[in-house]
């Protein structure tokens, strides 16, 4: 594939148009891209749209995108987000090849181009203490002032940066600087840190070091010695470009990537920052990284949100400059439009009422068979066992319902979807007035669900054979915030909404649905599901995916 042809059916984003320039204008014989994490929490819808990005480009322009790991930080770090968080790139349909790479696999090189720099009087140890380093930096209105360690000589300098590198000096006693410019306008270059001394053990590294590059000196320098051309970023790293050219002006780097900004993706009513997620599992808000109403990819996936979905959301919420907020809906959306494709249907009864058929025999069983999937006839048929008691849903049973109410009602005819119709003739109910059980006839005649044709029958509902129905946990779940943008006025933990997860016991199933797959199902007229990974032979637990009603689709109609 030609690349021309490759970039001519790719979304004309502005990162997208920089990349095709490039390479017209002769600057890319290939592109290189990253998705490069700190491997310290788990991966979020947020990360799912930089990795989109970054792998979506590399693949539309027969280039190719490598997993770097930004591991500078051992205080923070662990193996196990290294894991989960290349589980998770593979789960969203990315491969990396033999691209894996460690910001740590390049610490020996990143030292000594930390020396380059003192030798060439571009860098310095200070002496200073952290707390003094930031008041002398000054603000976005006050120049810094100078450290009084600014002007060692560069042979003095280096005697100390290889004392901090064998251990010689307590943690926080010593730092090595940039060597740029105090008065700045941008805070970035006023002497950044390059190196500090932390004596922790590093998950890769061991206690091989005891000082580590910080995170703005070791970034755009494993860009370039990984080859990568376009090194994409969200926007907070505009102000430290300046610092990154600079680095890589005045190292012998093998080659020079240039580094684009876009905006981060923001949900409406969610949280993406790790330190918020932390503070939710911590705090026991939720179950833990992977609860089904976190935004985390673990999250969505425990839910039963397919990758495709979210490939396709971010896809649709497209790269950009500019900040704003995405409407959740639009991912339950592109979610509801993924499964109607694929999911097979089944009949559940989340809250279930009892309806005994008075004239079917006492112990006779009917198999009925229905598609698994009307949008794909290869997806089969199975047959639903039906009998003499049902269970119907509560909310589709009214004693005295309104005329528009086309469901269960004394005296009304309903459809049993796949089955038959049924006539209402009686209800019992309880002490407190609510139906216990709803006694129905129903039409021999009209097998399959067909009305004859001097009967118009509106209403059909679901149901599920009381003697063969699989008792089930099902929970709902709702935002797990109620406001727009939680934490805006206050504490976002005082944001949460208290009605994200309904536990709803006792649902019945039908009988295809007690050894429940990975594959999340359609419960028909009420949403997809997907077994929770809580699930017990004999004992399914349900999670709501996302509920059929499309807002998104209504919201679009009304033009908005
Ligand atoms: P957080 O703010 O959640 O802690 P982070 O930016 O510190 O996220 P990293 O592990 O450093 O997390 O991110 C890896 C990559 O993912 C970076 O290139 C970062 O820009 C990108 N990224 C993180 N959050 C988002 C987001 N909400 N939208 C788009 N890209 C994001
Ligand atoms: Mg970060």
């Amino acid at each position: 594939m030609s690349v021309a042809e490759a970039g001519s059916d790719a979304p004309g984003d502005f990162i997208r148009g920089i990349v095709r320039d490039d390479i017209a204008g002769g600057r890319s014989a290939e592109v290189v891209t990253r998705f490069p994490p700190e491997p310290n929490g788990y991966l979020h819808i947020g990360h799912a749209k930089s990795i989109v990005l970054n792998f979506g480009v590399a693949r539309e322009f027969g280039g190719r995108c490598h997993l770097r790991f930004d591991d500078t930080n051992p205080v923070r770090e662990e193996e196990a987000y290294v894991e989960s968080i290349k589980t998770d790139v593979r789960w969203l349909g990315y491969d990396w090849g033999a691209h894996l790479h460690f910001a740590s696999d390049h610490f020996e090189r990143l030292y000594e181009w930390a020396e380059h720099l003192v030798r060439e009087g571009k860098a310095y140890v200070d002496d200073s203490s952290a707390d003094d380093i930031r008041a002398m930096r000054g603000s976005l209105t006050e120049p810094g002032i100078e450290s009084p360690w600014r002007d060692r000589p560069a042979a003095e300098n280096l005697d100390l940066l290889r004392r901090m590198r064998d251990g010689a000096f307590d943690e926080g006693a010593r730092v090595l600087r940039a060597r740029i410019d105090m008065a700045s306008g941008n805070i970035n270059l006023r002497d950044p840190v390059l190196y500090r001394i932390l004596r922790a053990p590093h998950p890769r590294t061991g206690e091989d070091w005891c000082i580590y590059p910080t995170y703005d000196f070791a970034h755009g320098q494993s860009d370039a010695i990984e080859g990568v051309t376009h090194s994409l970023c969200t926007l907070e790293f505009a102000d430290h470009r300046p610092l990154y050219d600079w680095l890589i002006d005045h190292l012998p780097v093998p080659a020079r990537p240039r580094q684009y900004e876009f905006a981060r993706l923001n949900l409406a009513c969610t949280v993406l920052s790790k330190r918020r997620l932390i503070r939710l599992v911590e705090e026991g808000h939720v179950a833990g990284w992977d609860d089904p109403r976190m935004p985390t990819l673990a999250g969505l996936r425990r839910r039963g949100v397919p990758p495709q979905a979210i490939r396709d959301f971010a896809q649709r919420i497209g790269v950009a400059r500019a900040d704003n907020l995405v409407d959740p809906a639009l991912l339950d959306h592109c979610i509801r439009d993924e499964l109607n494709r694929t999911a097979e249907r089944r009949l559940a009864v989340l809250r279930p009422l009892k309806v005994v058929i008075e004239n079917w025999p006492e112990g006779r069983t009917d198999m009925l068979p229905a598609p698994n999937n009307p949008n794909d006839p290869e997806a089969g048929r199975r047959e639903i066992p039906f009998g003499r008691e049902i269970w119907v849903e509560r909310d589709d049973f009214m004693e005295d319902p309104p005329r528009k109410f086309h469901r269960l009602a004394p005296g009304r005819e309903v459809r049993l979807r796949y089955a038959w119709l049924v006539t209402c003739t009686g209800v019992e109910t309880g002490a407190d007035g609510e139906p216990v059980l709803l006694r129905c006839t129903y039409d021999p005649a009209t097998r399959g669900g067909d009305a004859p044709d001097d009967r118009k029958v509106r209403g059909t509902i679901h149901w599920v054979s009381a003697s063969h129905g699989m008792p089930a946990e099902v929970r709902l779940y709702d935002c797990l915030f109620s406001v727009p943008e939680p934490g805006a006025s206050g504490d976002f933990i005082d944001d949460l909404n208290p009605g994200s997860q309904v536990v709803l016991k006792g649902c019945m199933l039908e009988p295809a649905l007690a050894r429940p797959g990975e594959a999340p199902v359609q419960f028909e007229r009420q949403g997809y599901f997907r077994a929770d990974d809580d699930s017990r032979p004999g004992r399914p637990v349900f999670n709501r995916v996302v509920a059929l009603r499309d807002s998104w689709a209504k919201i679009q109609a009304r033009g908005g």
